[in-house]
């Protein structure tokens, strides 16, 4: 796990990553609700990982949470995602983060709606979406 983490350094990320990209995915940092590229993004397709370009989440998956950050109800595979606890803030929550490259992407919570329960509560801009192929 965190193969490529291992091998790009930090110098590396600040390169290839805009400065907004790196506080969120390198840094932990969090948008601002309703501000993001995708939290009403409705449009069929796969969000990515704005990192290393793992497949994470599926639009199928999407649902209106009204928190303002794009919110699945589960991973495109278990395995894409890693969780971690996080006690900053003073709060107990469950960090999301990108399996290969380690990058933050944000909170999962068990609020979520039917089939799961869970909220994949994610920074927009940790996500790369590209839309379905018509033909597909
Ligand atoms: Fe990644």
């Amino acid at each position: 796990m965190m193969t490529e983490n291992e091998h790009t350094t930090e110098e590396e990320w600040k390169e290839k990553l805009t400065e907004e990209q790196y506080k969120v995915l390198r840094l932990k940092g969090t948008e601002r609700p309703f501000t993001g590229k995708y939290w009403d993004n409705k449009e069929k397709g796969v969000y990515y990982c704005a990192g290393c370009g793992t497949p994470l989440f599926n639009s199928k998956s999407k649902f209106k949470s009204g928190s303002g950050w794009p919110s699945f109800t589960n991973p495109i595979d278990e395995s894409n995602v890693h969780e971690e606890q996080d006690t900053s803030l003073n709060m107990r929550r469950t960090e999301v983060l990108c399996s290969k490259c380690g990058g933050h992407l944000g909170h999962v919570f068990d609020d979520g709606p039917k089939p799961t329960g869970m909220r994949y509560c994610i920074n927009s801009i940790s996500l790369d979406f590209k839309p379905k192929n018509k033909e597909d």
